[in-house]
């Protein structure tokens, strides 16, 4: 006979496992949770493939709150995550954020600074000089403005966080189970009974949550819903210079890339000029992207990364929310069981230890008590109220 299970999270990367850390390290959880992931090697997983940046200078206090949550968890995680004989170390860094902007961009810039500090991010407003000043190796003529966060901004090892969250949840109980979710058994419409797997099993649930990452919207489809996420590739490249960049913060250029340091390298990427489609989960890097849009932008805004040799590049989904952006959390209104944890669009990684959190909760009050979910929920979606969050 199979077993039957309090809660069975379809998907094992970051946010289904930290969803299975929370509730299992819950003191009033004790139920019986599974996690079922096809791939335990995790090779094409979002958080495999992330660059693992986090930043607080969101422009809603809906993601601000996410994040402030999120990096005093992440700070945490030596002491929260570690399992007897395994260190649980994520390599966090905090260098800041330095987000460029255009002469135009000044008034925008200042409207989200106000709700930033409102917030308690105090990030700062930084006129082109003093960027200059800061950081001689930037080129700043064509700037108008930066925003710049000297706190709990910076970047960690993403696969080490989906890693020790795993081990932690197994310490605490959890089971993972290898295999591929082909199926939802429907008590009625508005209910799942069981989760179905390709190799025959059944796995009776009470609840269910969908943190299937960018196949989440075919996850959905099983219980004959319409969740909105796609998968969207972004390449990562990575490059070395003879021309060292030092102390050098996470760039947000005006152009769309993006940069950071890596150990001694750099890496970057940017928004690709046509995006693949929705149903293309392919994992093809466009070395033309890096060629043709990236370096030119990069070695005009460093012009010491003229002489940069590209060492390797890869790709990787984002679990793409394509009707706002941000985060899907919280129950389905049609299937009182079954939780959406997904949608992240590339910050899932940073969010995960406010999603799983805040998930958990909502597994056992109804209500998400450590941080405020209620903007997340999909309820937005039919009521056509997308969080308003800027997308750089
Ligand atoms: C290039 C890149 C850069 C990024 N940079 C950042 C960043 O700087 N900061 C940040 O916060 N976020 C970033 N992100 C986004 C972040 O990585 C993701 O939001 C996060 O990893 C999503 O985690 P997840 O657990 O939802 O998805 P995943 O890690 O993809 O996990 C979902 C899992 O579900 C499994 N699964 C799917 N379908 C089934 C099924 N039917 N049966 C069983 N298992 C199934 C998959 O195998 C997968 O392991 C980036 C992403 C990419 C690709």
């Amino acid at each position: 006979m199979q077993p039957s299970y309090d809660v069975v999270i379809i998907g094992g990367g970051v946010i289904g496992s930290s969803v299975a850390y929370h509730l299992s390290a819950h003191p009033d959880f004790t139920g019986r949770v599974a996690v079922v992931e096809r791939d335990p090697t995790y090779a094409a997983s979002s958080s495999s493939l992330s660059t693992s940046a986090i930043r607080q200078q969101f422009a809603t206090p809906a993601n601000i709150r996410m994040s402030a949550y999120s990096i005093d968890f992440l700070r945490r995680v030596p002491e929260l995550l570690g399992v007897e004989g395994h260190d649980a170390d994520i390599g966090l860094r905090e260098p800041g954020y330095l987000i460029l902007g255009t002469p135009d961009a000044i008034p925008a810039f200042e409207a989200r600074n106000a709700t930033q500090r409102a917030c308690g991010v105090h990030a700062e407003l930084l006129a082109p000089a003093e960027m200059r000043r800061r950081h001689p190796w930037l080129r700043v003529d064509d700037l108008g403005i930066g925003s710049y966060g000297p706190e709990k901004e910076g970047w960690f090892d993403g696969p080490a966080l989906l890693q020790a969250f795993r081990r932690k949840a197994r310490a605490q109980g959890v089971e993972y189970v290898a295999g591929t979710v082909t199926g939802l058994e429907m008590v009625g419409a508005g209910r799942v009974g069981a989760v179905l797997l390709a190799d025959g099993a059944r796995l009776p649930a009470g609840a269910v949550v969908n943190a299937a990452g960018p196949w989440s919207g075919q996850v959905g489809r099983m219980a004959g819903l319409d969740v909105p996420v796609v998968p969207l590739k972004r390449c990562v490249f990575v490059f070395d210079s003879p021309e060292r960049i030092p102390h050098a913060p996470f760039i947000f250029d005006t152009s769309g890339f993006i940069f950071r340091p890596e150990g001694h390298l750099y890496i970057c990427g940017t928004t690709p000029t046509a995006e693949n489609a929705h149903d293309d989960f392919g994992l093809e890097v466009d070395h033309a992207l890096f060629d043709d849009t990236i370096w030119p932008a990069l070695a005009h805004r460093i012009p010491g990364f003229e002489r940069l040799r590209m060492l390797r590049a890869w790709a990787g989904l984002y679990e793409h929310n394509l009707f706002d952006h941000s985060a899907i959390i919280g129950w389905h209104p049609d299937v009182g069981n079954l939780m959406l944890a997904c949608g992240f669009s590339g910050h899932g990684m940073m969010h995960a230890p406010a999603a799983g959190a805040g998930a958990s909760e909502l597994i056992l009050y109804r209500e998400a008590r450590s941080v405020d979910l209620a903007p997340f929920a999909f309820e937005r979606i039919a009521a056509n109220q997308p969080i308003p969050e800027h997308v750089y």
